[in-house]
């Protein structure tokens, strides 16, 4: 079973990834966008560890709820909302549990992961996070590691995808050949939770 330790310990461990690749993740977004994506996820996890800190939620919903409010009022730009979204779905789908089974999260982050779709408008092949998170997901049922896994291809391959949603797609087929930074995120978000699990 999955406590809320558990839960504080996947957020530092994206907290800590996000900040060793800032640089590379701004990097991403700037041929295929505004080069701050990087800059943006920095300020929302810091503030993200200084809460969850400062208020010590004390069940895996209210950890990721937390979270995804300071997400949604740090981040800005489209990836604020659309993370903010994530994990305050997936938070809200665990409910007040004290602890919740690897099979529930993968439910819960299931509905996470539809209220992205619904909220940006984007599927899978769309060169977005979702390319990352739907895969994820999908692979969750075969445990941590292989939803890492699965996130990082799905990541690698945004880059031959023309962009459909969000700022790369005012470029058209230009978006062509370079990896999405919002779902090279997104893999670091899923590959924290195998590093939470000791894995
Ligand atoms: P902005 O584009 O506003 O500068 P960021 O640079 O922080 O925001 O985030 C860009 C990332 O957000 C993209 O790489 C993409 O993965 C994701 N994104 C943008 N629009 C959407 C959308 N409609 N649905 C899902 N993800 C999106
Ligand atoms: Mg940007």
């Amino acid at each position: 079973m999955l406590d809320a330790d558990f839960f504080r310990r996947w957020m530092t461990a994206t907290a800590a990834s996000v900040e060793r690749e800032a640089e590379r993740l701004t990097a991403l977004d700037s041929p295929i966008g505004d080069a701050d994506h990087g800059s943006n996820l920095q300020r929302g996890f810091r503030a993200v560890t200084a809460t969850l800190e400062k208020e010590a939620p004390d069940t895996p919903g209210a950890v990721l709820t937390l979270t995804g409010r300071q997400l949604i009022s740090t981040v800005g730009g489209a990836s604020g909302p659309l993370y903010g979204t994530l994990l305050r779905r997936t938070g809200k789908a665990l409910g007040d549990a004290a602890e919740v089974s690897e099979e529930q999260l993968a439910g819960a982050l299931r509905a996470g992961v539809d209220a992205v779709m619904t909220l940006g408008g984007a599927a899978p092949g769309d060169k977005t996070m979702v390319d990352a998170l739907v895969p994820a997901v999908d692979a969750l049922a075969d445990g941590f590691t292989a939803a890492r896994a699965a996130a990082e291809q799905g990541a690698l391959a945004t880059t031959p995808m023309q962009a459909r949603k969000g700022r790369a797609s005012y470029l058209g087929e230009r978006s062509i050949g370079h990896q999405d930074p919002g779902a090279t995120s997104s893999a670091l978000l899923i590959a924290g939770l195998a590093e939470a699990n000791g894995e």
